[in-house]
């Protein structure tokens, strides 16, 4: 074993003990049963919906136990790291509602982001390498690649363990040499359980008992020295922060599981207490024949931002990603399962399908709910930032907007589910604002084809509705108008009498209708077409019935 003279000279003078940390951060005072929860994400590339997933899981819980729920930047893989990937965090995390309980500015357990620990990783690094659970490596990567090579031609599994472990039994005396030589190192950890063929048992908060091969791997603790600052692993870091931050529950992704032998026994060499793990399932894709993990590098749908620039509310995808967690919570209406805590021994084991079908259904159930106000003010906002030009409008016709979205919503029992996201606002509800609305060019425009009526007839019909007009607000009234003004231009009175003599007829009050519908609204589907007359006024009105008579 080196001298701990020779051990502390590879640190920074002044680096404290292990201890002094452990009184910088100490016991939380929480009440009995409080989960202290973290999620952890890496900035190394966009934020994937399981990560919201897992994080309003995490908040949940911390939230209900009356614990904390803490968002940590894992950010020591810096050769990874994605521009602009800390910013897309918070802007996800405030999207959705679930910012970090603590931060740089509200929290004593801080910093919390792991590239400004690196004190402290090094403190306990180096009380490992004084107790001999870790040591220097010099392999080069030459040699490494040399003993993977060799490992898979004899078949056997790959790592640095065992007898490939060259630098775990190294004389004090070549290790100097090398130091001295300035030859670069990583830290090591001194796996205990070096023989092959053991296995170690541990208990899942979701997944109960389970077994798993125990780590003969000298796992890396400690990246190279000639990198500054210098930086722990992914593995390490994780073990030492969730010690100090006072962590109880980490709930991660199962791709981990594989990792908890190893966690179990850094936690073991560390003295510290071990936590409870919880590993979720992830969420999967339908696909012909089956469903595979939701892809960042296939799937839109995987990014957090493809949810935020359609402008999917944030309370539809969180109740319906609660829903996924736990089944029951599908089943409550939505504000109920928002406020009804998650359970961990109700998380499934099998990954849950993201169908956007049906986040969509959710949508539009939940938007349909709302009063006209809340939703402008949400598509005004969403607008802001992804459709600068209907923000504009929205600004300049704020009282137009409110009456087109109080067009069979506001105080109706089935309100319209024309909205799934934010996005659909502009081709839903675009055709009432004139600058938004392109009238008809004449009788002939295309979007009255569909409708087969003569353009001459369609002509002069609207030019003789346009000049008696009697802006109702009576709907029957206002309709009798157009009844009137069709039997007059010769349209049969019903669909019936048309189809028994389609040549005696231009058409039916059907597609008499239809031709103020589609000179109104540029549409032959549209909410009431006399609430859409209200909403427009007689001007606007008259203007897009002069418009298609040309
Ligand atoms: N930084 C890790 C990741 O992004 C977090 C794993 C954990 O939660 O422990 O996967």
């Amino acid at each position: 074993m080196l001298d701990r003279a020779v051990i502390d000279a590879l640190f920074p003078a002044g680096l404290p003990e292990p201890g002094h940390w452990e009184r910088h951060y100490p016991q939380r005072q929480l009440p009995e049963g409080a989960e202290v929860t973290r999620f952890g994400p890496s900035p190394t590339g966009f934020v994937h919906i399981g990560g919201v997933y897992v994080a309003t899981i995490d908040r949940d819980i911390a939230a209900h136990s009356g614990g904390v729920y803490l968002v940590r930047i894992e950010d020591t893989d810096q050769s990874r790291e994605v521009e602009g990937a800390q910013t897309q965090f918070t802007r996800a995390f405030d999207y959705f509602g679930i910012p970090s309980d603590e931060d740089d500015e509200h929290g004593s357990y801080g910093p919390y982001h792991q590239s400004a620990r690196a004190r402290i990783y090094l403190s306990y690094a180096r009380e490992l390498l004084r107790q001999g659970k870790a040591y220097l490596c010099f392999a080069t990567k030459d040699e490494l690649a040399d003993i993977t090579a060799r490992q898979r031609a004899a078949k056997i599994p790959t790592g640095y363990y065992g007898p490939w472990a060259i630098w775990r039994d190294a004389d004090p005396a070549t290790v100097q040499a090398k130091l001295t030589e300035g030859a670069p190192y990583v830290v090591r950890f001194r796996t205990p359980d070096n023989a092959a063929g053991q296995r170690v048992r541990f208990t899942d908060a979701i997944r109960g008992e389970l077994e798993h091969e125990a780590n003969r791997n000298d796992t890396v603790v400690l990246k190279s020295s000639d990198q500054s600052p210098r930086l722990p692993t992914y593995h390490f870091a994780h073990a030492v922060d969730d010690h100090l931050m006072r962590v109880t529950l980490v709930i991660r992704g199962e791709e981990w599981i594989s990792s908890v032998p190893l966690h179990l026994q850094l936690f073991d060499a560390l003295s510290f207490e071990p936590v409870t793990y919880a590993h979720i399932a992830p969420l999967m894709k339908q696909i012909p024949g089956g469903k595979r993990k939701l892809s960042k590098r296939t799937d839109p749908e995987a990014s957090v931002d493809f949810y935020i620039e359609a402008g999917y509310p944030a309370e539809a995808v969180l109740y319906y990603l609660r829903g996924l967690a736990n089944g029951r919570l599908a089943d409550l209406p939505l504000h109920e399962a928002l406020a009804t805590p998650i359970r961990l021994d109700q998380c499934g084991v099998a990954g849950p399908l993201v169908d956007l079908v049906k986040l969509e259904d959710i949508s539009a159930d939940y938007l349909a709910t709302l009063p006209g106000h809340q939703v402008l003010d949400a598509v005004r906002t969403w607008a802001g930032q992804f459709d600068p030009d209907l923000a504009t409008v929205l600004d300049a016709e704020h009282a137009l907007a409110l009456r087109a979205l109080a067009v069979e919503r506001d105080g109706v029992d089935n309100p319209r589910k024309d909205l799934r996201k934010w996005s659909d606002f502009r081709p839903a509800y675009g055709f009432f604002f004139p600058q938004l609305f392109i009238p008809l060019s004449g009788p002939a425009d295309a979007r009255l084809i569909p409708l087969g009526v003569d353009a001459t007839i369609a002509a002069s019909f609207a030019h003789d509705f346009a000049e008696g007009y009697q802006h109702r607000d009576n709907p029957q009234e206002w309709f009798n108008q157009v009844r009137e003004l069709a039997a007059k231009h010769g349209f049969a009175p019903n669909t019936k009498e048309y189809k028994k003599n389609p040549n005696a007829y231009p058409g039916s009050i059907r597609e008499a209708s239809q031709l103020i519908r589609v000179a109104l609204t540029g549409s032959t589907r549209s909410p009431d077409l006399h609430a859409i007359t209200q909403a427009l006024g007689a001007a606007e009105v008259l203007r897009r019935l002069h418009a298609l008579a040309g």
